[in-house]
């Protein structure tokens, strides 16, 4: 990117984004709910786009002047309806969670019982944790994970479902390392009539890569952030499925209401533009490589971290991400996040499923490959990258290692 005004105009922000370049360019970024946006991603960011309020949908906004607005809105919206394959999106959700919300309001009013995972669990804190709109505002209920295996435990969330009858169903996850299996989850949700929502804000890219099973089939409604496996900015989408248009033919319509007027104000078009840059890549042949080499890059990284003696949560992954229990190596996951952080590898800290720790000093971290995969590492990158974050937890200054790997692996932006 070139900075030119803003080094003229402002050195100060200039000079703190040039450090944020630099510390990017020598870190592994292994944070799963992360990625590097291209620089063509950048760009529509940064137009002027930015500068237009166009509150409402194309051909009925609140402002004029919208016309090329309306173009770059319903591009958007086909590149996501054609990629995903589905009816209907809504593509004005400034980020995840205001995303989730437009599902509430849309499907179910205050007060009703909605039923998500569990934080503890992998769960995320829009699916009905109690400090969050969605657990303030609403009755909610969980499921979680089997004690033993840690995966979703389908007959559990049977009979929990049966006792309970939400009206809302969430699945989908932000720290579950396995395959999430849409179709059972949709039996369960028929079987009491409540709606489905899957919310695959982490795995969206790996989904349209064929690396993980696609809730289109089977839910009403799916939510997905546009940063994380999907490498575009920061926004969101909201699709209706063909089920869910059968369901209630107005439900895209009720989206759309909920998104604007009633979460938010004028869409952020500089945005929109930029996701559909994200998508039209995301169509094409090698997005599919991708995501395939996310996961297989995220088995090797896990098979070299059980055979140095990590404990990880499941015992494994089937996806993007990794939650490693570190009890067994008697250092708490906020030490070696901080730790690894000393020796340029980032990840979170994270609970681990039935944690006793708090969730200010859990007793895991969570990582995973989309960011190092994105600079085109590959299997034998993990091999090292596994082996370093070993050594780095067993006290070595890793750091120059670290920045070595990186530089083989350089970033364009
Ligand atoms: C990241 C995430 C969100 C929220 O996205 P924000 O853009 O941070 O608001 C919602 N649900 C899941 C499952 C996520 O992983």
């Amino acid at each position: 990117m070139n900075y030119k005004n803003l080094k003229e105009e402002d050195k100060q922000v200039y000079e703190i984004i040039e450090k944020e370049k630099i510390r990017r360019y020598n870190t592994l970024e292994m944070i799963p709910s992360e990625n590097h946006t291209s620089p063509a991603v950048l760009e529509a960011l940064s137009s002027i786009l930015n500068d237009k309020y166009a509150e409402g949908y194309p051909k009925k906004r609140y402002y004029g002047g919208n016309e090329h607005i309306d173009e770059i809105e319903e591009l958007c919206q086909k590149r996501a309806r054609d990629l995903f394959g589905v009816p209907y999106v809504n593509v004005q959700g400034y980020s995840g969670s205001p995303a989730n919300h437009a599902v509430y309001m849309a499907t179910v009013n205050p007060g009703d019982k909605v039923m998500g995972m569990d934080l503890m669990s992998g769960g995320h804190l829009t699916h009905g944790w109690k400090v969050n709109f969605s657990g303030k505002y609403y009755d909610s209920v969980f499921y979680g994970v089997d004690e033993d295996t840690h995966l979703i435990d389908y007959e559990k969330v049977r009979e929990i479902a049966q006792r309970e009858k939400p009206k809302l169903i969430l699945c989908g996850a932000t720290a579950y390392p396995r395959v999430i299996d849409f179709k059972k989850f949709a039996e369960i949700a028929d079987e009491v009539g409540a709606y489905l929502c899957a919310d695959i804000s982490h795995i969206s890219g790996l989904v349209v890569s064929g690396a993980h099973l696609s809730p289109i089939p089977y839910v009403d409604v799916v939510t997905t952030t546009t940063h994380k496996t999907l490498r575009g900015p920061r926004g969101a989408l909201i699709m209706v499925t063909d089920k869910g248009l059968k369901k209630d033919k107005k439900l895209g319509e009720k989206i759309n209401k909920a998104v604007f007027p009633g979460l938010q104000g004028g869409p952020h078009e500089h945005t929109i533009a930029g996701i559909a840059v994200c998508l039209k890549k995301a169509a094409e042949p090698q997005f599919s490589d991708y995501g395939k080499q996310i996961v297989k890059n995220c088995k090797v990284l896990s098979e070299e971290l059980i055979a140095l003696g990590f404990n990880l949560v499941s015992g494994g992954t089937d996806n993007h991400l990794i939650v490693v229990d570190l009890r067994n190596k008697g250092i708490s996951g906020s030490n070696a996040q901080s730790i690894l952080e000393k020796s340029n590898i980032i990840v979170n800290k994270n609970t681990v499923p039935f944690d006793t720790a708090s969730p200010f000093n859990p007793s895991g971290i969570r990582l995973g490959t989309p960011a190092l995969t994105t600079r085109n590492m590959k299997e034998e990158e993990m091999k090292i990258v596994a082996s370093l974050i070993s050594l780095a937890l067993e006290g070595e200054d890793v750091k120059n290692k670290v920045t070595s790997l990186c530089e083989k692996f350089p970033l364009w932006n």
